[in-house]
């Protein structure tokens, strides 16, 4: 399967914000989105970075309430690792793995168009290794 294909079957839209945003403002789309990663793009539209609850998690431990005013750009992680509509879920899955994150941004020609969580490889690997376990067992059965 690849990303894609995953992406249709997801709702339209990613929550993005600005490196001036202030991380209170981050913590709330987060929380009002139910999500765990905000995308921060620059002037021209490009992912400059992300924020995940664990950043917020990390800025509060180190700077106590002082977190909430901080900016987006102050505790954001800059070398954000993408990947394209063509990548397929089995190298995500290794790319999430090895790089100890659970969110990757999809771009097109530098352009944002989407993003995968771990929920949504955790959902379409259980749908693919159920489709082989009936394959199997349909093959099984016929001898
Ligand atoms: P997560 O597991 O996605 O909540 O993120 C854990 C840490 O990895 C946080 O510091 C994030 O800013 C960072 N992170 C999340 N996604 C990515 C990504 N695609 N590329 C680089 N760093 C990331």
């Amino acid at each position: 399967m690849i990303i894609g294909q995953i992406l249709k079957s997801k709702e339209r839209g990613v929550m993005t914000a600005r490196p001036d945003d202030s991380i209170q403002e981050i913590a709330l789309r987060l929380a009002s989105r139910k999500i765990g990663a905000i995308l921060i793009l620059g002037d021209t539209e490009n992912v400059v970075g992300i924020i995940s609850e664990r950043d917020i998690i990390r800025l509060v431990a180190e700077h106590g309430a002082a977190a909430l005013t901080m900016l987006a750009k102050e505790g954001m992680t800059r070398d954000v690792v993408c990947c394209t509509r063509e990548c397929t879920l089995d190298e995500i899955m290794e790319t999430m793995t090895k790089g100890r994150f659970r969110h990757i941004p999809v771009v097109e020609n530098g352009a944002l168009v989407g993003i995968i969580s771990i929920g949504d490889v955790v959902k379409h690997h259980t749908a693919e290794v159920e489709l082989e376990v009936t394959a199997m067992r349909g093959y099984l059965a016929t001898g």
